[in-house]
Parts: structure tokens; C-alpha cells; sequence
């Protein structure tokens, strides 16, 4: 149990980043980029990510908050740092996703309740089957 805790914690520790300043690969739980000093956490705490801007753009043209216009903070729209930034097109690829999963399992339900009963007998045929074979 403890070897697997030790595992897990390695495998954690071994995930990796890039700096977005020196684009060098990075433990993605440092707080401050290694190789630049480039603070790469808000607050100081691993947990919370901080988003940087690209060059001379800013965040807010891509993010959720923007768009949907439910950001209040003071540095809107003009951010080039941000630790609530989400990024509009992959939130809006994740929402599609979950639709697709979702109707997937709506019309696999309703498949299975139109076809229970062929359902039920290939059910019952298959424990015959088995039950014949293990007598044999
Ligand atoms: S959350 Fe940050 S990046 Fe997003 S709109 Fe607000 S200030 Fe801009
Ligand atoms: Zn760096």
C-alpha cells in the first residue's frame, strides 16, 4: 500500500508543463519557473494556476467570463495575467462533448427499453448455451 502511495505521488510529481516565458518543460506544481523565475502559481500555492497572455495579447479575447460578460474584476478586458482565465473554445469543445456523451447514453437507453425482450431471450439463450456446454 505504501509502495503504491510512493508510486502515485511520483507519478504526480512527474507531470509536466511548459513555461509559457521560456517554454521549457517544467514540474507542473512549481510555483516559479526553474529557469527563469517566471512565477507560474498565484499566491504562491500549487494549486492555483496563473494564466499568462501570449506576446502582446490579452486573455480576456478568449476567455468564458468575457464572452458570456459575467467578469467583474477591475483589470477586464485588458488581462495579461489571470488565475480564473478559461479558455472560451476548449470550454465550449467540453460542453459539446458532454452533449454527445449524453445523447449517446439517451439513445442507448432507449434502445435497450424498445428491444428488451429480444434482449431478455438472447439473454436466455446464452445461459442455455453455457449451461449445455459445462454438461457436456
Ligand atoms: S476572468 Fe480574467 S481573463 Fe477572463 S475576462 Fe475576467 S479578467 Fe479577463
Ligand atoms: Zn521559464
Amino acid at each position: 500500500m505504501l509502495r503504491l502511495q510512493y508510486s502515485f505521488i511520483s507519478i504526480l510529481a512527474l507531470e509536466t508543463a511548459t513555461c509559457p516565458r521560456c517554454n521549457q518543460p517544467v514540474n507542473s506544481q512549481v510555483v516559479t519557473c526553474p529557469y527563469c523565475r517566471t512565477q507560474l502559481k498565484a499566491y504562491g500555492h500549487p494549486g492555483i494556476p496563473l494564466h499568462r497572455a501570449n506576446g502582446s495579447e490579452y486573455l480576456c479575447n478568449s476567455c468564458t467570463y468575457h464572452a458570456d460578460d459575467s467578469c467583474n474584476f477591475p483589470q477586464r478586458p485588458y488581462a495579461q495575467e489571470c488565475t480564473l482565465y478559461e479558455n472560451f473554445q476548449e470550454r465550449e469543445l467540453e460542453l459539446q462533448q458532454q452533449i454527445q456523451a449524453k445523447s449517446f447514453g439517451v439513445s442507448f437507453r432507449k434502445w435497450v427499453q424498445q428491444n428488451q425482450a429480444w434482449l431478455w431471450l438472447l439473454g436466455l439463450l446464452l445461459i442455455c448455451l453455457a449451461i449445455a456446454l459445462s454438461s457436456s
